[in-house]
């Protein structure tokens, strides 16, 4: 196959190995993307081909997504267990200046956050080191600037930690989504939040929390209200490859640390 998404997360540092650490293994896998002949492409570009179905079947194109937004993906941090590490921006950065990354034509990378600032706020306690890590102060440095631009990962993730949340039922699932009410306050409210940070437009791609969709949110909401959430498309966390045959609303991508847990791994994948 020809085109396809790769998912990290920066706040998954359990360690500093490839197998506990998605900036290793970032930094490993864009060595390997080059070395195997795939070209890093923009995100919104894979997708407007998509949308179109003008995707190149002789390239081999591949666009990297991290989910959640943490300062990981913006800023080297001084983690208190497993020491510095070098965000998720400085690693592209780096592997540009490399043989390899010279022969990226553009190496670029899109963040999918979490729009809600107090559900940024709890979780940077629940689910990382409660350092205040988790503002969107980068947010508009980053669209300015390119290396990472910002696309919208729901208001507040349903996330299973949070105290309350705008679906306010069922917490740690995003498939419950099924009503109006509730598409609004997760997608329709992320999307003015970043737009009111980054520019209006900027909003153009969803990533579903847990990679959980909806019938409801697939067949009525996305399709059906498109000049409310201003969305092109929704990324799902199926492990497929990208083709132009792949629903809009179902974009699908593979996730490290689930989908592959080594170079090897992800050999395996590009070379299918
Ligand atoms: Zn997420």
């Amino acid at each position: 196959m020809t085109a396809l998404i790769l998912t990290y997360h920066s706040i998954n540092i359990g360690g500093n190995e490839y197998s506990n650490n998605d900036h290793v293994a970032l930094d490993m896998d864009l060595r390997l993307l080059a070395e195997l002949g795939w070209t890093i492409t923009p995100l919104c570009a894979m997708v407007d081909a998509v949308v179109h179905r003008k995707l190149d079947p002789t390239n081999k194109l591949v666009a990297l997504t991290f989910d959640d937004g943490s300062w990981f993906d913006w800023y080297d941090l001084d983690h208190p267990t497993h020491g510095q590490q070098k965000s998720m921006a400085n690693i592209l950065r780096d592997f540009s200046k490399t043989n390899a990354g010279r022969s990226q034509p553009l190496i670029e990378a899109t963040s999918f956050v979490i729009a809600s600032p107090q559900a940024r706020a709890q979780l940077d306690v629940t689910c990382m080191v409660g350092r205040g890590w988790w503002g969107d102060e980068w947010w508009q440095q980053a669209q300015h600037e390119g290396v990472i631009r910002v696309q919208n990962h729901s208001w507040d993730h349903n996330h299973i930690t949070l105290d309350s949340t705008a679906i306010l039922r069922e917490k740690g699932r995003f498939s419950v989504v099924s009503t109006y009410p509730e598409a609004d306050a997760e997608i329709r409210q992320a999307a003015d939040y970043l737009d009111s940070i980054c520019g209006a437009g900027t909003s153009t791609i969803f990533a579903y929390p847990y990679g959980e969709t909806s019938d409801y949110l697939v067949r009525e909401y996305l399709p059906n209200h498109m000049s409310e959430h201003r969305l092109a498309a929704a990324l799902t966390t199926e492990p497929e490859y990208v083709t132009n045959d792949s629903n809009r609303w179902l974009i699908p991508r593979f996730v490290c640390g689930c989908d592959w847990k080594s170079t090897e791994d992800l050999r395996t994948i590009l070379q299918k």
